[in-house]
């Protein structure tokens, strides 16, 4: 069964132990350190978006306790080319083992990050390390030519409405074309 909602404290080797999975949508504000690393201008918007959480516990064969899984979350930036703000989809695959010691951690499988666990998970803190290690420091639109002319949303809305407006009279015209040549 998937959990809807994350704890924020969660006992991973009982987790594991169980196979447990979660499926969550929970807003940035539950993130603050998340919060912290946007521009100032956008952190109310942003405060606002869903972070979507999958999670899956286990156990591997040679006995680790595992996390895997995906957050993800369309953040709200500002490009340091145009100043104009705009989304950033940001998504961390997770994949996590976790560790006893910093012995254990440097010991875990290549294809995890090792995490040293104590008593609970923390996964507040966990999943604000994930997106801020996927989150570029600085955002800026993949186009590079926005700090030049870019068409605003007004402009690009105009010539699409008025083709919207021809198209029924257009069609209408070959309706009666049709009809009179028909009688
Ligand atoms: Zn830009």
């Amino acid at each position: 069964m998937i959990k809807p909602s994350v704890p924020d404290q969660l006992d991973v080797r009982r987790a594991c132990r169980a196979e447990e999975s979660y499926g969550a949508v929970m807003v940035l504000q539950r993130l603050p350190r998340v919060l912290e690393a946007i521009e100032e201008s956008v952190r109310a918007v942003a405060a606002e978006r869903e972070v979507r959480v999958e999670l899956a516990f286990s156990r591997d064969a040679s006995g680790w306790h595992r996390m895997t899984g995906e957050v993800s979350v369309r953040v709200p930036r500002v490009c340091q080319r145009c100043l104009k703000p705009m989304d950033d989809v940001v998504t961390s695959q997770v994949s996590v083992a976790f560790a006893s010691s910093e012995e254990e951690a440097r010991q875990v499988p290549r294809d995890c990050e090792p995490m040293i666990l104590g008593a609970q998970l923390d996964t507040v803190a966990a999943l604000e390390e994930e997106l801020l290690l996927a989150m570029p420091l600085h955002a800026s639109h993949a186009d590079t030519s926005c700090a030049g002319e870019i068409p605003g949303p007004e402009a690009s809305a105009e010539p699409e409405a008025a083709v919207a407006k021809e198209n029924p009279f257009a069609v209408l015209g070959k309706l009666l074309g049709k009809n009179e040549s028909k009688s």
